[in-house]
């Protein structure tokens, strides 16, 4: 019989920051920047006698995660040194923070946030069969790194939290958080246990370069770990650094993991302390904080539309305001509300996508064709049509369904006389219909369909014919 086993995990996540200058010196930070080695100068080169220089927005950034994250913001803070030697590393050690962090605790998703600190990024080195080749563009672009504690329980959960976060980050306009362009980087710590009051052995993946890698790896691991524990093979879990092979959809060993003393931490020399609660208007930066992405999504759900329109709408900020400008048009109609969701979630999200370089049709026209739909002047195939149509020719719903010949004949007198005269030629069928054969009814409605040639509205159809038959 299988055990009970129990997963932790427990997130580190790195996120380049969005500033003009570079951490300590006035080189570009320019993510885009193809040509290596062109935003460098002595300081992030590291030429002797250079000085750092703090850069304030920086800071102000990660006092803003902080802030969102309901964090502690540090009276005190400061930069250390961590020494080790790599050819990414031009001074021979990394300015980061140890002992005194900007952010100390905090909540996403429920879970629990240890700190978040600022440090720099390193050198990008390419590794090619003929050689090592090193842009410094990278050197010294600030770097915020997000630490969790121990307590997130699987891979979904893993994941959940890393979008959630990236989301903010540009939420608050502190960073891209491109996982793809490297702005944001994830490394996920795992222990497993069959006791649920003792921790496992970690090992911690790298190289995660996508949310489906991060959760993949951590269910590889998982079983990885879960298999050596069932083989009585626990011990061969041994505390490393694995990195994650998207190819083989595996992880592998990487190096024995360092500890902290292993880096010889002391506080820079060079740069001041920090008192950021005189350097700061604090309370004034946490008021002024834009709306975060769970105050936004709780604010969407009250409109009554899906879990999953509530999301696009979280995610998309274009898509969110578009869909409150509509909204706003229909004041309390929750009704139209949530016709406009489903339309800007269906068909206006999928137009955007094939033809993204069209204008998108502006809200008044939007809530004009919604208007129209409630109303049953247009049947909900002619209204995708119509949707399409508006994707790049902004007019009036009304004018471009009469053009097409879209608009639904609810005018009773003359769908009263239509029906009428399909009531007389169709005896037999009318008489099978009062005998109970409910299908006789439906192709009486679809007789005044064919006759109208589609433009007839079928629930105004079926009231006439129900009323003249009884
Ligand atoms: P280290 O000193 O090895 O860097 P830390 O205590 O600083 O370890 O923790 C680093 C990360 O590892 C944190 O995100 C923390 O939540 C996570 N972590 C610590 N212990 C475990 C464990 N037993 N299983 C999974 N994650 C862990
Ligand atoms: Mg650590």
């Amino acid at each position: 019989m299988s055990k009970k086993y129990y997963p932790i995990i427990g997130l580190e996540i790195h996120a380049e920051l969005k500033t003009t200058t570079k951490m300590f010196c006035n080189s570009k930070n320019d993510p885009d920047e193809t040509q290596p080695n062109v935003n460098i100068c002595p300081v992030c080169m590291a030429h002797p006698g250079t000085l750092p220089v703090i850069n304030k927005k920086a800071v102000e950034h990660v006092i803003r995660v902080g802030l969102a994250l309901g964090g502690e913001i540090a009276d005190f803070t400061e930069f250390d040194r961590k020494n080790y030697f790599y050819p990414d590393i031009p001074k021979g050690y990394q300015i980061s923070q140890y002992k005194y962090p900007i952010v100390a605790g905090g909540n996403l998703n429920g879970v629990a946030i240890t700190r978040v600190h600022l440090e720099e990024d390193t050198a990008s080195s390419n590794h090619t069969s003929s050689g090592s080749l090193v842009d410094f563009n990278r050197a010294g672009v600030p770097l915020m790194e997000l630490v969790t504690e121990p307590v997130i329980k699987s891979a979904e959960e893993a994941g959940a939290f890393a979008r959630e976060f990236q989301l903010l980050l540009r939420t608050l306009g502190v960073s891209d958080a491109d996982m793809e362009k490297g702005q944001m980087r994830v490394e996920a710590n795992i222990s497993i246990s069959d006791n649920p009051d003792k921790f496992g052995t970690k090992v911690e993946v790298k190289n995660l370069n996508s949310f489906k890698a991060a959760e993949k790896a951590i269910k590889y691991e998982l079983e990885r770990m879960k298999d050596l524990l069932e083989e009585g093979k626990g011990e061969e879990i041994v505390q490393e650094t694995r990195g994650w092979d998207d190819n083989k959809g595996s992880t592998f060993s990487q190096r024995s993991k360092e500890s902290a003393h292993d880096y010889r931490y002391f506080p820079d020399p060079d740069l001041p302390k920090l008192k950021l609660h005189q350097a700061f208007d604090i309370k004034n930066m946490k008021e002024n904080l834009p709306e975060l992405p769970w105050q936004k999504r709780d604010r969407f759900k009250k409109y009554g539309i899906s879990d999953e329109a509530t999301e696009i709408f979280t995610q998309n900020a274009m898509l969110g305001e578009y869909f409150e400008n509509v909204s706003s048009i229909f004041k309390e109609d929750l009704a139209k509300i949530k016709l406009a969701s489903n339309y800007i979630t269906s068909d206006i999200v999928g137009h955007l996508k094939n033809k993204p370089d069209v204008t998108m049709p502006s809200v008044i026209n939007v809530a004009g064709l919604i208007n129209m739909i409630a109303e049953g002047k247009i049947s909900s195939r002619a209204a995708k049509d119509i949707l399409e149509y508006m994707h790049g020719h902004d007019e009036d719903p009304e004018k471009i369904a009469e053009e097409k010949g879209l608009l639904q004949k609810s005018d009773e007198g003359e769908l009263k006389h239509m029906i009428e005269k399909i009531i007389a030629e169709n005896e037999t069928i009318v008489a099978e219909y009062k005998q109970g054969k409910e299908a006789s009814l439906q192709y009486l409605i679809g007789q005044v369909m064919k006759v109208s040639k589609g433009s007839a509205n079928p629930q105004v159809a079926k009231n006439i014919l129900l009323k003249m038959i009884q």
